[in-house]
């Protein structure tokens, strides 16, 4: 088991995976059951987020009441499927910032190429959440956490929604530092680097371009 992977294996995570796997969900229902599933994966990545106790009044009293502490999250969306993970965790973390990273994959020799970047300012005072619903090569996660740590955030975590053994193994090979959460990790890559049994290319089935 590769180290530094937390796979989420809450029933409401399962359950929503499942329906999203299936060939025949609408776009419409994929892009619902993937805003749905980021909310609860957001639930559990922040699990750990400091928390700082400051003076509040309820109607009845004074109290030291528990807030997040220091800046905001910043979410970085891998373009473009990332995209459909962004709505559903800014349903529970409203505040934070989004960056985005645009990364196509190379067909010949699947590696990454960078087209755009745009970061929040000050990402060095911030803890970043990485997206992107597929770990396959793992190619563009390498790329975009190589990229987020060239602004030097507090942390950085990488959530998907499913992984290949052979990313995870890309993955931590150059980033052992980054925990990785996933809602499942899947068998395989097939020849053209789509994961097995996966759910397809996620990208496509978010914007129904295929
Ligand atoms: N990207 C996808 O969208 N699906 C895969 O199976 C692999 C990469």
């Amino acid at each position: 088991m590769t180290p530094n992977v937390k796979v989420i294996d809450h029933p409401l995570v399962q359950h929503k995976l499942s329906l999203m796997r299936q060939k025949e969900r609408s776009t419409n229902s994929f892009r619902n059951l993937l805003g749905e599933i980021s909310v609860l994966l957001a639930y559990e990545v922040t699990r750990d987020l400091p928390l700082v106790y400051e003076e509040i009044e309820t109607p009845l009293a004074k109290m030291r009441a528990p807030m997040l502490e220091g800046k905001k999250v910043v979410l970085v969306n891998i373009l473009r499927a990332g995209t459909g993970m962004i709505d559903g965790m800014l349903r529970i973390l409203p505040s934070a910032r989004v960056g985005h990273i645009g990364l196509y994959r190379d067909p010949e020799t699947l590696g990454a190429v960078e087209y755009y970047f745009k970061m929040p300012s000050e990402t060095q005072d911030r803890d970043v959440i990485i997206v992107d619903p597929m770990l396959a090569t793992g190619n563009s996660a390498v790329a975009a956490v190589e990229r987020v740590k060239t602004t030097q955030p507090k942390s950085i975590k990488f959530v998907c929604i499913i992984a290949a053994p052979e990313g995870l193994s890309n993955f931590h090979e150059v980033h052992p530092d980054v925990p990785i959460f996933a809602a499942a990790i899947d068998e395989r890559l097939d020849d053209h680097g789509y994961i097995l049994p996966g759910l397809g290319d996620a990208g496509d089935r978010l914007f129904g371009t295929k």
